[in-house]
């Protein structure tokens, strides 16, 4: 193809994408002669793999994050100005916009999502000897923050058409010991929200939510931290709102917002009784500071929008994936409306590509500009879980019976098969400009093209 037909070919492409892309918006069926396969015949053309000395898919690099501009230049100044450095005006002011942002009645921003997790175990009553139901597929601080409360971690099996928590399964793992349930929603897709609150409700258990990686993730349009008694947030570096670190914490309930607040203030709580160096429980510092409010003000007013790219580059890409033979994107539950693609994440099968293993996959991925990565290990199977588990503290709450019998059933062989199969793109990527989405379809296609030369460079 010589570059004048390319160009043609490509703009023919990006209307089809157009308009393939507004006829699935509108639930419509592909068009006549519109057919989604056009991408390789286009692209892909018996081009080589950059591994195999062939052209890169993507010779740009993907946009840089964080992003920040004059505002959080202005909100930074203004906070080192004020002398006023520690909880102050650009907190609150967060607080408030961060809860009419979500929907939630009450929030609490805090030093980072972790202690935002174990701040809302600690409120919500969960102690020593309490179960809470957890995914075996997420950041490891969903699970220390119930191993911060000599609580026993219950792991759900996933499910692997979804990367989420699988809500079918949750019922089996309760017992009379089951205190609550810690979904995740995982990579900013959404965990089926309407079976989770009702297994809550049915058993009369907390929910509480961690959305550490969903900032406006929707469930049937209502955004996802606000369906249990609490929802967790987390503003750590990676993710979709940023501080460097930091944390929130959403609520229904005022009550609850004050017992936090006071456990996060060292045990000082809103109400001043009068009496100073007074404390309402044992409890720990885990402030925000002004700077990171000032810069997530600052962060939140693009959020929207790049929610928005993100949603329509990831529903995007993932239609093209799906018409490749052994890429099957992780799919939304039909009461998803908005996932926010903190990660964008597929399953690969090497069968489909001449068996070439995942890693060559990846590192084949790589020198087409486009990075990615294996994602998490099964965290249930852990040895510093295990030797925990194992600890003084543990078999003197549990007993030997019960940490047997925690053993026993603590498998999760769809997530186990999940881990081996899963590959993610972060958030960064599905922020980049609609070609991008194009060209990372491009270089899979080429590479299933060369899956036998490239297994066996
Ligand atoms: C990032 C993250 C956390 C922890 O947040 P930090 O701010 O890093 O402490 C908890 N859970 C999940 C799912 C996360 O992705």
């Amino acid at each position: 193809m010589d570059q004048a037909t390319k160009t043609q070919a490509t703009k023919t492409q990006a209307t089809m994408n157009q308009e393939l892309t507004r006829r699935q918006a509108l639930g419509l069926a592909p068009a006549a002669g519109l057919a989604l396969s056009t991408a390789a015949t286009v692209f892909a053309a018996g081009e080589k793999p950059a591994l195999l000395g062939g052209p890169k898919a993507r010779k740009d690099p993907f946009p840089k994050w964080p992003r920040f501009d004059a505002l959080e230049e202005k909100n930074l100044l203004e906070a080192l100005r004020s002398g006023k450095w520690n909880r102050g005006q650009a907190v609150k002011s967060f607080e408030e916009a961060y809860a009419k942002l979500t929907g939630a009645k009450e929030v609490l921003a805090t030093c980072n999502g972790t202690s935002s997790l174990i701040i809302a175990m600690k409120v919500l009553g969960v102690e020593p000897g309490d179960e809470v139901i957890v995914p075996p597929y997420t950041f490891i601080a969903t699970i220390n923050a119930v191993l911060m409360q000599y609580a026993l971690p219950v792991f759900v099996d996933s499910d692997p058409e979804t990367f989420q928590l699988d809500a079918r399964k949750i019922e089996a793992a309760i017992t009379p010991a089951t205190r609550g349930l810690l979904p995740v929603h995982l990579g900013g897709n959404v965990c089926d929200m309407d079976a989770i609150p009702a297994i809550a409700k049915k058993h009369q258990i907390l929910l509480v939510e961690d959305a550490c990686q969903a900032h406006i993730a929707e469930w049937r349009g209502k955004k996802v931290g606000t369906f249990g008694d609490a929802g967790c947030f987390s503003f750590q570096a990676t993710k979709n709102l940023n501080s460097g670190e930091g944390g929130a914490i959403t609520f229904n309930d005022s009550d609850l917002r004050e017992r936090a607040y006071a456990f996060h203030n060292s045990g000082s709580g809103l109400r001043n009784t009068g009496a100073s160096f007074t404390y309402a429980s044992a409890s720990a510092n885990m402030r925000i500071t002004e700077f990171q409010a000032a810069i997530l003000l600052g962060q939140m007013s693009r959020l929207a929008e790049q929610a928005r790219i993100r949603m329509a580059n990831g529903t995007y890409l993932a239609s093209m994936l799906r018409q490749i033979k052994g890429i099957q994107p992780a799919r939304q539950y039909d009461g998803c409306t908005n996932n926010a693609y903190h990660l964008f994440m597929f399953r690969y099968d090497p069968l489909a590509f001449s068996g070439l293993t995942r890693d060559q996959f990846l590192k084949a991925l790589a020198a087409e500009g486009i990075p990615a990565s294996r994602g998490y290990t099964p965290l249930n199977t852990q040895d510093f879980l295990k030797k925990t588990l194992a600890s003084r503290g543990y078999l003197r709450i549990y007993g030997e019976k019960r940490m047997q019998q925690w053993a026993e059933q603590n498998h999760c062989p769809a997530n186990d098969k999940l881990c081996t199969e899963a590959v993610w793109f972060t958030q960064n990527l599905m922020l980049s400009e609609r070609t991008a989405m194009d060209q990372i379809v491009e270089a899979i296609r080429k590479i299933q093209n060369f899956g036998r030369e490239l297994a066996q460079a």
